[in-house]
């Protein structure tokens, strides 16, 4: 039977033309796009059927699916019936036991070559796999399984890319992320605890309009998404360039939005489109909200000096990690509140 494009989908659920170009505006935006691609886009998903989905998930916290589960937008029904036909999802599906199994079974036979499968979570490869089994085989073993004939991987969250919370030290079971299991097919990494929807939706959309997966970083992380720190579009920068900087929390500068730099911030070695795309909608994103960045985009974060104090973070700085901005940092003298 012939699945309904995606514009049909939205159509069937009262959507206007005009939301779904305001849609197909947002995605363009979000990759980075100029409005020229907007008829492309909208024309794929006029044309292109829902990609079939199958998603794992293995050990980690179901934080990516809360994150989606959770976005009011493009909300749970838009991204689950309009954009993907999720054929199975451990999490939220209605099926359990030897049922959810023949989903499974089910969905890659009928799909075969025609399916993409989204990972969440770390894959346990320690001791033939045994601290991750579902149905009696190992994550390992499904994660081979299952991607045999996929057109295409997609790895969301840290744990699922690079192993996450579980692989933080001693990493008891072993875990790694995708890519260091499966070799022979495209794979691409939306790092993040958890993702940010808006960059899995754009992913999957560029997919169905490009017929590929979008330009990666070493890492495999798309561009559109990774390719700038967060430091280079801080809305803070402007007080880390004068040297004014949070010395405690609540403190004066902490109150005027003050650089976080000296709290541990770790916005200069680390790539992710937060203080562009924001989260919850763009309302509003970590540092937006006071915090430091804790670098939950990139490798073993967990390991690596979580909240980093000031001296830590100079010395990250010094030896030329990450951004080369913040080389000017250790002559500077820091302003006085
Ligand atoms: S150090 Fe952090 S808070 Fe300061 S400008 Fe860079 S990213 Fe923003
Ligand atoms: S600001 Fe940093 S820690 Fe926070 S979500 Fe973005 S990359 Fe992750």
């Amino acid at each position: 039977m012939e699945r309904e494009t995606i514009y049909e989908g939205l159509v069937r659920k009262g959507v206007s033309r005009r939301d779904f170009l305001k849609f197909c505006g947002t995605t363009a935006a979000v990759l980075g796009l100029s409005s020229s691609f907007v008829p492309t886009i909208a024309e794929a998903m006029e044309k292109k059927q829902k990609p079939v989905v199958v998603w794992l998930e293995y050990q980690d916290c179901a934080g990516c699916s809360e994150s989606i589960l959770r976005a009011s937008k493009p909300a749970i029904g838009k991204i689950v019936l309009d954009v993907i036909s999720l054929e199975y999802h451990e999490t939220i599906m209605a099926a359990a036991g030897h049922q959810a199994e023949k989903s499974l079974n089910d969905a890659i036979k009928n799909y075969k070559g025609k399916y993409l499968v989204v990972v969440e979570g770390a894959i346990s490869s320690k001791d033939g796999g045994v601290y991750c089994t579902i149905g009696g085989k190992s994550s390992d073993y499904l994660l081979k399984e299952v991607c045999k004939d996929a057109m295409a991987v997609i790895a969301v969250g840290n744990c699922a890319c690079f192993g996450g919370v579980p692989a933080a030290k001693p990493n008891p079971t072993g875990a790694v992320g995708v890519m260091d299991v499966i070799k022979d097919k495209p794979v691409i990494n939306l790092p993040g605890c958890p993702l940010n929807v808006e960059n899995f939706t754009a992913t999957v959309v560029y997919f169905l309009t490009f017929g590929k997966l979008p330009s990666v970083d070493k890492l495999k992380r798309p561009l559109f998404a990774y390719g700038k720190l967060i430091h280079d579009n801080c809305e803070r920068r402007g007080h880390f360039d004068t040297g004014e900087f949070v010395k405690a929390w609540g403190d004066k500068g902490h109150r005027q939005g003050w650089c976080l730099f000296e709290m541990g911030c770790k916005g200069p070695f680390t790539n992710h489109n937060c203080p562009t795309i924001r989260w919850n909608e763009g309302v509003s994103w970590p540092i937006m909200a006071g915090h430091p960045c804790i670098s939950c985009s990139e490798p073993k974060f967990w390991d690596n000096n979580l909240y980093a104090s000031a001296e830590k973070n100079h010395f990250y700085a010094k030896v030329g990690l990450g951004a080369m901005a913040v080389s000017g940092l250790i002559s500077r003298k820091d302003k006085k509140e």
